[in-house]
C-alpha cells in the first residue's frame, strides 16, 4: 500500500557529549556523559507522523556504516517504510557532534555527509511513491535542487506540499514559494528570509504576507510557547493560533514534531480547517517539549488526548 505521507530529507547521527563548560580551541576536557541520538530534520518529522498513525515512507541516504544500519533500524522500529532509503559507500551518515554545558549553551558541528548524495535518481525511482502520496514534506538539510525536484513532482501530480525552509537560506530559489502549498518557517528562518525580524505576532502577520506575495498559498510561522501564526492567500487575514501553557523542559525539535503533525493532520483529516489542524499540532508539539531529546520526546497516538483524532 502507498504511503499517505512521504518525507524527502535528512538523516543525522546525533552525538551529545555534556560537560561542564566548552572548550577553548586546542583544550581536551572531560565530560560528565555521553549518547548517541536520532535526529535530522527529514526523520524526525516523518517519526512524528508515523508516531500518530500516518503510513510514511522517507526517502533519504545514510552511509554505508554502523550509524547508517542503526539509523535504517530506527524507521523499522518507528514503521516507516525504508523502501526508498539509500545506503551509500561514498559518504558518512550526517552526524551531528553536539557539546552542550551545564548551562544549556552548546556549540555543534554538522557534517550532512550522504545526505548531500541524495538525487534525483533517487526521486526517479521513488517517483510512484511520491506521485501517490497524499502530502510530500521537504526541508533544505539534502540539496536544496533535490528537495526543489521533490515538490515538482508531487505538485505534477496533485499531491499537497508542504515546505519547511530549515536551515534557512537567505538566497533560496524563489520557485520554492510557488511549489510549496504550505510554507512552514520558524521566527529564526522567517527573519533570514525576509529580513524582518520576528519578535512578536505583528512582525509573524508582516512576514507571512510579504511571503504569501512570494507565491506560497498559506504560510505557517511558528512562535514557540506562542503557537503559530498562520495567513492563506485565499483569505489573507492572519490568525494567531495559541498553544496550550504547559512547562517546557526541552524544545529541541519542537518545529520538527509540528510539522510532522501537521503532515498528518493534512493526510488524514483533510476536512479539517487548517487553523483546527494547526491547533492540534499545536498540542503534538507541546507534548513534546515536555521530555528531552528530539525524537526521544516525540509522543505516540495512544499517549495523546484521543479528540485529537
Ligand atoms: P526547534 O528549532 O527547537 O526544533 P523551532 O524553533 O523550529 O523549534 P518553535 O517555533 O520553537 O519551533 O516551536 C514549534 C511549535 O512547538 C510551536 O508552534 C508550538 O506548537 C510548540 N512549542 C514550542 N515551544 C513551546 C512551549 N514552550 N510551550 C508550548 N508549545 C511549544
Amino acid at each position: 500500500m502507498a504511503a499517505e505521507v512521504v518525507v524527502v530529507g535528512s538523516c543525522m547521527t546525533d552525538l551529545v557529549s555534556l560537560t561542564t563548560r566548552l572548550p577553548k580551541a586546542g583544550e581536551t576536557i572531560l565530560g560528565h556523559k555521553f549518547f548517541v541520538g536520532f535526529g535530522g530534520k527529514g526523520a524526525n518529522q516523518c517519526v512524528q507522523s508515523a508516531r500518530l498513525g500516518a503510513k510514511t515512507s522517507l526517502i533519504c541516504k545514510v552511509g554505508n556504516d554502523s550509524f547508517g544500519n542503526d539509523y535504517v533500524d530506527n524507521l523499522k522500529k518507528n514503521s516507516i517504510s525504508t523502501a526508498f532509503v539509500g545506503q551509500t559507500a561514498d559518504a558518512a551518515t550526517g552526524t551531528a557532534s553536539i557539546i552542550v554545558n551545564s548551562e544549556g549553551q552548546n556549540v555543534i558541528v554538522i557534517v550532512p555527509g550522504a545526505n548531500l548524495l541524495l538525487n534525483f535518481e533517487d526521486l526517479k525511482r521513488a517517483s510512484d511513491v511520491i506521485c501517490k502520496a497524499k502530502v510530500v514534506v521537504c526541508q533544505l538539510e539534502i540539496t536544496p535542487a533535490v528537495s526543489l525536484e521533490a515538490l515538482k513532482m508531487a505538485r505534477a501530480s496533485g499531491v499537497k506540499t508542504l515546505f519547511n525552509p530549515a536551515p534557512a537560506l537567505a538566497d533560496l530559489d524563489p520557485q520554492f514559494y510557488t511549489y510549496s502549498d504550505i510554507f512552514c518557517c520558524n521566527e529564526t528562518e522567517a527573519e533570514i528570509l525576509t529580513g524582518i525580524p520576528v519578535g512578536n505576532l505583528e512582525d509573524a502577520e508582516k512576514v507571512g504576507r510579504m511571503l504569501l506575495e512570494r507565491g506560497c498559498k498559506l504560510v505557517i510561522v511558528t512562535l514557540g510557547a506562542e503557537g503559530c501564526m498562520m495567513i492563506s492567500g485565499d483569505e489573507p487575514i492572519p490568525k494567531h493560533v495559541p498553544a496550550g501553557k504547559v512547562r517546557a523542559v526541552d524544545t529541541t525539535g519542537a518545529g520538527d514534531s509540528f510539522v510532522g503533525a501537521l503532515a498528518f493532520y493534512l493526510a488524514y483529516y483533510p476536512k479539517l480547517s487548517m487553523e483546527e489542524m494547526i491547533r492540534k499540532s499545536n498540542c503534538v508539539a507541546s507534548v513534546s517539549v515536555q521530555a528531552p531529546g528530539t525524537q526521544s520526546s516525540y509522543p505516540y497516538r495512544k499517549d495523546l488526548p484521543q479528540d485529537l483524532f
